[in-house]
């Protein structure tokens, strides 16, 4: 906790830590909705899925630390249970209890708009109030941007191959 630092946030910074703990059990949830993805990924286009679906299960991953990190540097604590994770989180878990490849897709790409806005929001919220979490979160946005894209690219890919 760095005292100089936590002055410069022109927030609540209460409120601020308790948006962060929502991200951050946003991004464990996330991390292991792609996680398992990646191990029950069954049908046509597999190999790319299982890859594409391990590289966002790493930056999730990487970004509930980011996020784990900015809670500690304000003071706080992330979340310590993983069962809180659901009570807390903004954009939950969708299981995939369906291992069909284009469910899977799906079911991602929907966790990745939801993790879209909820980022758009807080992006907005800390412009020229925070700027090291500013900063944060529009890297994380632009990783979350650049999921949808690559999950919807793949999607698409496999409707036309299945249309064949
Ligand atoms: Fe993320
Ligand atoms: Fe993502």
């Amino acid at each position: 906790m760095g005292t100089k630092g936590i002055e410069i946030v022109g927030m609540d910074v209460k409120q601020l830590l308790s948006v962060l703990n929502i991200a951050f059990a946003d991004e464990w949830l996330a991390h292991y909705q792609y996680w398992l993805g990646a191990k029950v990924a069954k049908g046509p286009m597999k190999e790319a899925v299982i890859a594409e679906l391990l590289q966002h299960a790493a930056d999730e991953l990487r970004h509930a630390d980011m996020i784990a990190a900015r809670i500690i540097q304000l003071g706080g604590t992330p979340v310590t249970e993983p069962k809180k994770w659901y009570d807390v989180s903004s954009c939950g878990y969708d299981a995939p209890e369906d291992p069909f490849v284009g469910k899977l897709l799906e079911q991602n790409i929907k966790g990745e708009r939801c993790a879209i806005g909820f980022y758009k929001k807080l992006l907005e919220a800390t412009q020229g109030k925070d700027p090291v979490t500013y900063n944060i979160v529009l890297q994380i946005l632009q990783d979350e941007v650049a999921h949808e894209e690559d999950l919807e690219s793949l999607h698409e890919d496999l409707e036309i191959m299945l249309k064949r």
